[in-house]
């Protein structure tokens, strides 16, 4: 397959066609300064100038010239807001919900769309897919996404943390688990992304939960020239004291601060480590400011995860800057991060060779360097949605159960829960086979409230799992992460009383996470895989649902049935009988199971 990706950013466009599998670049072509006089086209080795060209103008121009034997089109779209959570296929549809988030993305997808139209108009036969770099994060949690602003304001004009650069994080983060032989799902990785513009990324078990960017590009780390994380009464402060209009002072904080700001001389970190290696003080404080802040989000991403055992760089500077690896890195012993300066200094990395390890050996977590390649990761979404429109069988019906707070219980727990030896009592079976509602019951004390008479799943297992709703979180006062079922590390205890005895565990408490059970020949029929995370529409009372993030579970001994818990079900007001489809997997599943390189 040849795939045209296509970016168009505010004053550029960059295209490449590319073979999603094996990464090989058939051509590539750039224009700059679009708008301006100097606007020129950089194509098989020639410059043409394109004077005051726009990108549709510009585009309409060079495409034809450039975009030869293509199978499908990818579009790097910078906002999806709340609408998309995955890449889609572009049709009027989607065009114009792209179109309708402009007011949050005011510079970039004006030119994403100029970019869409242009393709569509030239193209019309072919696939076309957006991929959104805020889809990556459509799983951080509310607690994550909010600001604290009044609420009702926020939700009347979308304002919240959406995150960028997602391609780029989760094609990182997949390319260290992958070098690292590991499972994603198993893993917390920092990813820190960091080119002219930069991010940084909490991935815990492949999910991103927190990241640095906002509702725009502009919050968080250091940029070229973005200021990053500002306390926003000094916006006050310089409007009233330089009489500055909201265009001067959004032109400040985007084009004027970050390296630009304190270096004073321009953006280009090459640049800014030279002079500050001979004696400029002004660049000595823009890597200080640079690094620092940069170290004090992953320490808090680390919080936020309860560890971390992977931190990827990335980007320009995360790939080039060992100066700036090494000042970020220094002193984390105490996270179980050590650097090895030798491995730091001559970490190398390119499209073949993606990955270098630049920890020690004896370092708890891996610390790596990683080449990104989002425009290799949008091929990639292009080839799977392209392969999906044959793959996923719409003709099957799931059911749906809402499971409701439950536990499982290890022998010994029953023993100290229920008596020396007591056999849990079948109340009734319940659907997945060899398991029962047990008759025995105990109660939660949580550190604020209890909850009594909560049902015990049978038989045993070898972990004690306390799986409760979110409603549930708030009446026990417990914090407890949105996991799969089993993995429960990390996870808050919690205390058991029942009628023998007490039982504190340190940890078990969770959130189940949404899932599908389906034996091998569902999955064939569906066209998934275990641990594929899929989206299910659901029909219920007219109104069209759709549960994202659902996670695949294959065995012999399941029996097909989506589980959602109860507050997801009260909230969408689910009828007993409730039936799903499978409508397509969430984009990523190739990533991980096709072999990606590593080094
Ligand atoms: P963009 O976000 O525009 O894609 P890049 O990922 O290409 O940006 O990163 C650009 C940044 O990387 C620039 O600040 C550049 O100075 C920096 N960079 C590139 N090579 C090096 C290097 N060898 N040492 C330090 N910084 C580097």
């Amino acid at each position: 397959m040849r795939i045209l990706v296509v970016n168009c950013g505010s004053s550029s466009v960059k295209a490449e066609i590319i073979h999603p599998q094996t990464g090989q670049r058939f051509d590539s072509m750039k224009i700059e300064r679009i708008g301006t006089p100097r606007c020129v086209v950089h194509l098989n080795g020639q410059s043409i100038p394109l004077p005051n060209k726009e990108h549709k103008e510009a585009l309409q121009e060079i495409l034809p010239k450039f975009a030869k034997d293509i199978d499908a089109i990818g579009h790097r779209v910078v906002h999806g807001g709340d609408l998309f959570s995955k890449p889609v296929r572009v049709d009027d549809q989607v065009e114009q919900a792209i179109a309708d988030l402009i007011p949050l993305a005011p510079l970039h997808n004006p030119a994403n769309l100029a970019g869409i139209q242009v393709c569509r108009s030239l193209f019309p036969q072919l696939l076309q897919v957006a991929v959104f770099d805020t889809a990556f994060h459509a799983t951080l949690p509310r607690r994550a996404k909010y600001y604290a602003l009044p609420k009702d304001l926020c939700e009347k004009h979308g304002v919240r943390r959406y995150g960028f650069h997602g391609p780029s994080h989760q094609w990182v983060a997949q390319l260290g688990a992958t070098y690292l032989n590991e499972d994603i799902r198993d893993l917390r990785i920092i990813t820190c992304h960091l080119g002219n513009g930069a991010s940084v990324c909490a991935v815990e078990y492949g999910r991103s939960v927190e990241t640095s960017m906002g509702q725009t590009p502009l919050e968080g780390l250091v940029m070229g020239t973005r200021s990053g994380d500002v306390d926003a009464g000094v916006l006050f402060n310089l409007a009233r004291k330089e009489g500055l209009s909201l265009d001067e002072l959004d032109h400040l904080l985007n084009k004027q601060s970050g390296l630009t700001g304190l270096s004073k001389i321009g953006n280009d970190m090459r640049d800014i480590e030279s002079k500050a290696a001979n004696g400029d003080d002004n660049c000595r404080l823009a890597i200080h400011v640079f690094a620092h802040r940069l170290r004090k989000y992953i320490g808090a991403y680390a919080a936020v995860m309860g560890g971390v055992d992977v931190i990827v760089f990335t980007g320009g500077i995360g790939q080039n800057s060992a100066l700036i690896r090494h000042r970020v890195a220094q002193r984390f012993d105490f996270l179980g991060a050590r650097i090895h300066e030798d491995r730091n200094r001559d970490a190398s990395v390119d499209f073949e060779n993606p990955v270098c390890r630049i920890s020690d050996d004896r370092s708890r977590v891996s610390v790596l360097v990683a080449a990104t390649d989002e425009q290799r990761a949008i091929s990639m979404a292009v080839e799977e949605l392209a392969e999906e429109q044959d793959k996923v069988d719409q003709n099957y019906t799931i059911p749906i159960a809402v499971s409701a707070r439950h536990i499982h219980l290890t022998r010994d727990a029953v023993n100290h829960l229920f008596g020396e030896g007591h056999k849990l009592q079948v109340h009734r079976p319940i659907s997945q086979p060899g398991q029962f509602a047990a008759v025995e019951k105990v109660d939660l004390i949580g550190p604020k409230r209890s909850i009594k008479g909560v049902r015990v799943i049978g038989p045993v297992r070898p972990r004690v799992q306390v799986e409760i709703s979110r409603t549930d979180e708030f009446t026990l006062g417990i914090d407890a992460p949105i996991r799969n079922s089993g993995d429960v590390k990390n996870s808050p205890g919690i205390t058991l009383v029942g009628p023998k005895g007490t039982l504190n565990i340190k940890e078990g408490v969770i959130c189940a996470r949404r899932h599908i059970h389906m034996t091998p020949d569902d999955a064939k029929k569906f066209g998934v895989k275990d641990k594929d995370v899929v989206e299910v529409a659901i029909d219920s009372a007219g109104r069209n649902l759709t549960f994202g993030d659902v996670l695949v579970r294959v065995s012999r001994r399941y029996v097909l049935e989506m589980h959602i818990d109860t507050d997801e079900a009260n909230a969408a007001e689910l009828r007993p009988d409730v039936q799903g489809v499978l409508i397509g997997t969430m984009g990523n599943a190739k990533l991980r199971r096709k072999n990606i390189p590593h080094g």
